[in-house]
């Protein structure tokens, strides 16, 4: 896999980078940075001296890991891994700026997959794939996305390796061609085993290849068609198109590749019979390998020469080689299965990982969902305690409504409609209460008992709603003259009646004239000045008639009879001996 050059030459993709992903503030390190970035993979000898001036300069952060990345990227390109893994890895993990971040790590990628740190390397690769959907840097992203496809097609995970160089091929920056994702894709087709039909496709990619910086694709394209000639059983074919290219691509000076083709020539030479040829390629192809790399080209030379000194039957050299073929074949397997299984581990650990962030995620749902439901019980009984004042609050409105409406109706069952004083049985009630009170602390009480004189006759002159008015008016005229702990009651049509607690029959007939010469005083109603009416009076004492109310209303209904009788308008005191005889309210009183 020529892996360096490939590395290279995706590297120099990044050669126009805006001045946007730098925060250098040194116009003159930015300058030469630059053009660093823009002819690595060109101009060794420029790259080398810009990079000198560079390091002799101060830096801003940006610029100083934008140096380190260069320097970490000419180590990997001189197979200098050591000192170019921790600049790179410097800049992968600590570079404020992202597209250097990705940069770095897609060239850190390239040398560990080179030095067969693979588990190393696909941990880097995941760490890729992440940051690739936000780097906008199409170059970047470009390069990313080729180091991703080659990775994981030394891996065995083509499908994937697959959809990444269709992403390159989908999506080249501005100036670039099909070539690079071509031969990628096509070299995950090949090593895939798919093999049918690709001849024309080749060469159609092949034909892509128009920038200089494609041609090492674009011979790595050939070796894959040399490969795919093989081992369809076209040897001439292969020598034909190897041979052709093989000058070119010694101009590249690009050593891995360089071995592949002579070890192809080398199998296609054997395949040919042309066993001086094949020896040739054979020890070219070791002699520009890199020694210790685990190449299909070194295996394959091995595996040539051995077979070409047991045609000849050279047996001692045949053994020889044979031993290297396995040591070398055993390796090239050893290093495939070491890939696969780095690329297991990882896949393992990351599934692992990922499962944990999904159980903590999980459990932070719940967590949440805990709060949230804490939360809501918390609302609920809030509401709850809402819900149970409002109730209250309309519970006590209630109580509240209805003891009003109690009393309402109380107060109406106990005034009379018309004149808002007591009525009959309220007056009976409360005037029982005070001659009971006058009883117990024998504190004499007096009863005027009243009624209008010819009232029917106003009600049949005047109508019946000057009745009313001349009935409120009285009423309004007696209450003035009254005391407070006077009860005064209406006890049925134009009759009245006001009990006087602790009072004596000379104070209670005082009383009652003043009551008698209130009315006869004031006019009936406003509405006809000239209108007097007057009342008789009765008066009953409890020095005559003890504290029963009965009694009391009997003896002031005889004596208001005898004021009747005797002209009316006057007041007259009441007799024991009038008991019997009354007919004012002795039925009702009675009843
Ligand atoms: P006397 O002097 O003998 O008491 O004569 P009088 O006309 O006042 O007595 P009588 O009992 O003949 O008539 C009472 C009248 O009072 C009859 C009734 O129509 C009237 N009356 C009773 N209650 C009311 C009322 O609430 N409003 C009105 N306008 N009239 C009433
Ligand atoms: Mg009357
Ligand atoms: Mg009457």
């Amino acid at each position: 896999m020529p892996r360096r050059l490939l590395c290279a030459i995706a590297m120099t993709m990044f050669c126009v980078m805006a001045r946007a992903t730098t925060s250098g503030d040194d116009d003159g390190a930015y300058a030469v940075l630059s053009e660093a970035d823009v002819v690595k993979g060109f101009d060794d000898v420029r790259f080398e001296r810009l990079i000198r001036d560079a390091q002799a300069m101060s830096l801003s952060p940006h610029d100083r890991a934008w140096l380190d990345f260069m320097r970490g990227w000419r180590a990997t390109w001189e197979g200098n891994y050591e000192t170019g893994r921790p600049l790179l890895e410097s800049v992968a993990d600590g570079a404020a700026d992202p597209v250097l971040r990705f940069r770095a790590t897609a060239t850190l990628i390239n040398l560990l997959g080179v030095g067969h740190r693979y588990e190393q390397a696909y941990l880097r690769l995941a760490r890729l794939q992440e940051m690739m959907p936000s780097i906008r840097d199409r170059r970047a992203r470009f390069a990313g996305q080729a180091e991703a496809s080659q990775l994981l097609s030394s891996a065995g995970q083509f499908d994937q390796a697959e959809s990444y160089a269709l992403d390159m091929m989908r999506d080249p920056p501005p100036g670039e061609t099909l070539c690079k994702g071509a031969q990628h894709l096509l070299r995950a087709r090949r090593e895939n085993g798919h093999l049918d039909a690709l001849e024309s496709l080749y060469q159609t990619s092949i034909a892509s290849c128009t920038r200089p910086d494609d041609a090492v694709f674009a011979q790595t394209m050939h070796a894959d068609m040399a490969a795919f000639y093989i081992a369809r059983g076209r040897p001439a074919e292969a020598v034909t198109l190897l041979t052709a290219n093989l000058q070119a691509l010694s101009a590249l000076k690009y050593a891995i590749l360089t071995s592949e083709f002579e070890g192809l020539l080398a199998r296609a030479y054997l395949n040919l019979g042309d066993l001086a040829h094949a020896r040739r390629s054979a020890l070219a192809a070791l002699a520009v390998g890199v020694p210790g790399e685990f190449t299909d080209a070194r295996r394959a030379a091995f595996e040539v020469l051995y077979k070409v000194e047991q045609r000849l039957n050279h047996s001692d050299a045949a053994l020889a080689y044979h031993e290297q073929f396995m040591a070398a074949d055993k390796a090239y397997l050893d290093d495939i299965s070491a890939r696969s299984l780095a690329f297991q581990v990882v896949d393992q650990q990351l599934r692992a990982r990922k499962t944990e962030v999904e159980a903590l995620n999980r459990q932070n749902e719940i967590l949440r969902l805990t709060g949230a439901l804490a939360n809501k019980e918390v609302e609920t009984g809030r509401l709850y305690i809402f819900v149970l004042l409002v109730c209250l609050a309309l519970i006590v409105w209630i109580v509240l409504w209805l003891r009003r409406s109690q009393l309402r109706f109380m107060k109406l069952a106990r005034r009379d409609g018309l004149t808002g004083i007591c009525n009959r049985e309220h007056f009976v009630e409360q005037a029982g209460r005070v001659l009971a009170y006058g009883a117990r602390s024998d504190r004499g009480a007096c009863l005027i008992l009243f009624d209008l004189d010819h009232f029917k006759a106003v009600n049949d002159t005047y109508g019946h709603a000057v009745g009313d008015e001349t009935l409120k008016r009285a009423v309004d005229v007696c209450g003035r003259a009254l005391h407070a702990c006077d009860v005064f009651g209406r006890l049925g049509g134009e009759e009245f009646a006001v009990l006087l607690p602790d009072c004596n029959p000379a104070q209670a007939r005082a009383r009652a004239e003043q009551l008698r010469l209130s009315i006869a005083a004031t006019a009936a109603t406003p509405s006809i000045p000239h209108l007097h009416v007057t009342a008789s009076f009765g008066v009953a004492s409890t020095l005559q008639c003890g504290f029963e109310l009965h009694r009391l209303l009997v003896v002031a209904d005889a004596a208001l009879y005898r004021a009747k009788r005797a002209g009316r308008n006057c007041v007259t005191l009441g007799d024991t001996a009038d008991i019997p005889d009354s007919p004012y309210l002795m039925g009702e009183i009675r009843g």
